[in-house]
C-alpha cells in the first residue's frame, strides 16, 4: 500500500508560488534556537512579524474559513506550505502557535457568531499569542479536579486560582483557560471556558524552566474581572469546549510534515562519521538500532498522516488520536535512546564544533524525558483508547470538532 501524497499540476504550481514567496520574504538571519530557552526575545518578535506577513498572504491559518480571516485553502495546500516552510530553520512562532491552533477550533464549534467574528481574526491575523492554560498543581491528568474559580457577578466573572506547566518563554496576549463557575454542580457540569486578555489586572506570570529546555510558566489569578463576553459556550459548557481542543491535542490534528527531520539527521550522522576508519553505520549493532528506530519513525509518520487525512476529511475519531499520541510518546524516548547508542557521547554535548547539528541531538535526548507528558500522558492515552474501543467500564465518544 502506498500512503504517500501526490500533487496535481495545480498544486505543484502553488508550491512554486510558495517557494518563490518564501525565498523573497524569509529573513536570511531569522533562525530558531536549538534550545528553546536560548531564543532571544528579539528573534521571537521577528518571528511574529514574519507570521503576520504569512497571515496577510492567507498562509498562516491557511485552511480556516475566509470569513474569519483564514486562507480558505485545502489541506493539500496547507501541507505544501508546511513542506516549504520546513526547508527553513525558522522559530516555530514564525508559522505556528499551539494555543491559537487549539483555541480557534473550539470557538468554531462552541462560540456564538459574534464571538467567531471577533475572536477568530485575532488568531488568524498572526499578531497575537494564545496559551492554552488548563493544568493546575492538583489537576493534570485529572483535569476536572481543577480549583480555579470564576464566579459570575452580572456581566463579569471574578477569577481566582492558579495554573502550572503552561505557556512559553516570551510574550502572551490571551489565556485560553478553564475555571469552576458553578461550585455546587456535579463534576464536569461545573466548568466554564474563557479567552482572557493576559494584561488584565490581577494576573501574574511566573517562570518555570524545565530540563527539556521548555520555558513553561505559572499563572496566578487574583480577583481578575473578566467580561462575560469572553466566556466560550454557556456558563457550564467548559468541559465540552475543552474536549474539542483536547481531541486535537491528543493526536487528532495528525501531522503531515516532519519539520525536525531528526531521523534523517541521525542516519546522515551515522553514515558520515567514522570510528576506527569505518562509518559507524557499518557496525552491525548500530545497524540493528538504526533499523528499529527507522521502522518506529515510519510507523509514527504514517499514524500522523492518517490522522491528518481523517481530520481533513472530517472523519469521526474514536481511538485514532490517542493511538498516534501514545505511539509518539513511546517512540520519542526510543529514538533518543537510539541516538545515544549510535552516536555515544555526541548525543550528550552541545558545545561547538563537536556537537552534531548544532547540538540538536543533545537537545532531543534531553527533550525526550518530557515527551510523554504534555497533552495527556501515556497512561491517559491508553485510558481514552480503552473507553472509546468499548473495553473499559466507562464508555466515551469522540468530541465535537470542525
Ligand atoms: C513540557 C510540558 C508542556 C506542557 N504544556 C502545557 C500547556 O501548554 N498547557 C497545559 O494546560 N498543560 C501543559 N502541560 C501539563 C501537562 O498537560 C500535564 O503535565 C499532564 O497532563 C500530566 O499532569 P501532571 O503533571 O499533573 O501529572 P499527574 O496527572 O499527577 O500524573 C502523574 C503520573 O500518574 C499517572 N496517572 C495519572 N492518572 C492516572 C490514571 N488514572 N491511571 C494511570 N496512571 C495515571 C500519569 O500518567 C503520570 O505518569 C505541560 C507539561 C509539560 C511537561
Amino acid at each position: 500500500m502506498d500512503f504517500e501524497f501526490y500533487y496535481s499540476q495545480e498544486q505543484e504550481e502553488f508550491r512554486k508560488e510558495v517557494r518563490g514567496w518564501l525565498k523573497q520574504n524569509v529573513p536570511t538571519d531569522l533562525h530558531d534556537a536549538v534550545d528553546p530557552l536560548d531564543l532571544p526575545h528579539e528573534t521571537f518578535r521577528r518571528g511574529i512579524d514574519f507570521r503576520i506577513k504569512l497571515a496577510e498572504k492567507g498562509w498562516y491559518a491557511a485552511t480556516w474559513p475566509k470569513e474569519y480571516g483564514g486562507g480558505g485553502l485545502s489541506s493539500s495546500h496547507k501541507v505544501i506550505i508546511d513542506e516549504e516552510l520546513a526547508e527553513y530553520d525558522l522559530p516555530s512562532i514564525a508559522h505556528g502557535d499551539t494555543g491559537n491552533g487549539l483555541f480557534g477550533p473550539a470557538v468554531m464549534v462552541w462560540g456564538t457568531e459574534e464571538q467567531k467574528r471577533s475572536f477568530l481574526p485575532i488568531v488568524t491575523s498572526g499578531k497575537s499569542v494564545t496559551w492554552q492554560c488548563f493544568t493546575e498543581p492538583e489537576a493534570g491528568s485529572d483535569l476536572a479536579s481543577m480549583r480555579t474559580t470564576a464566579i459570575r457577578h452580572g456581566d463579569e466573572f471574578i477569577v481566582n486560582g492558579n495554573k502550572i506547566f503552561v505557556g512559553q518563554l516570551w510574550d502572551v496576549d490571551y489565556l485560553y483557560t478553564l475555571a469552576i463557575t458553578a461550585p455546587d454542580n456535579p463534576r464536569h457540569n461545573n466548568i466554564g471556558a474563557f479567552f482572557i486578555p493576559a494584561n488584565l489586572p490581577g494576573i501574574t506570570l511566573g517562570h518555570l524552566d524545565l530540563i527539556s529546555g521548555d520555558g513553561k510558566r505559572t499563572i496566578y489569578f487574583e480577583d481578575v474581572h473578566v467580561p462575560a463576553t469572553q466566556l466560550i459556550g454557556g456558563d457550564t459548557d467548559g468541559w465540552k469546549v475543552t474536549q474539542t481542543s483536547l481531541e486535537l491535542e491528543h493526536g487528532g490534528s495528525g501531522r503531515a510534515v516532519d519539520g525536525d527531520k531528526l531521523m534523517d539527521k541521525l542516519l546522515e550522522f551515522a553514515k558520515s562519521t567514522t570510528r576506527d576508519g569505518k562509518p559507524i553505520s557499518s557496525d552491525p549493532e548500530n545497524q540493528d538500532v538504526l533499523v528499529d528506530a527507522y521502522i518506529g519513525y515510519q510507523v509514527n509518520r504514517l499514524f500522523g498522516m492518517r490522522n491528518y487525512w481523517m481530520r481533513s476529511m472530517r472523519k469521526p475519531f474514536t481511538y485514532e488520536g490517542s493511538q498516534f499520541s501514545l505511539n509518539r510518546k513511546t517512540y520519542g524516548p526510543n529514538l533518543a535512546e537510539a541516538m545515544l547508542k549510535v552516536t555515544g557521547p555526541y548525543a550528550l554535548i552541545k558545545d561547538q564544533p563537536w556537537a552534531p547539528f548544532m547540538g540538536k541531538l543533545e537537545h532531543y535526548t534531553r527533550d525526550a524525558i518530557r515527551i510523554p507528558h504534555p497533552g495527556g500522558t501515556v497512561e491517559v492515552q491508553k485510558l481514552i483508547m480503552a473507553r472509546r474501543l468499548g473495553v473499559s467500564r466507562t464508555r466515551e465518544q469522540g468530541a465535537a470538532y470542525i
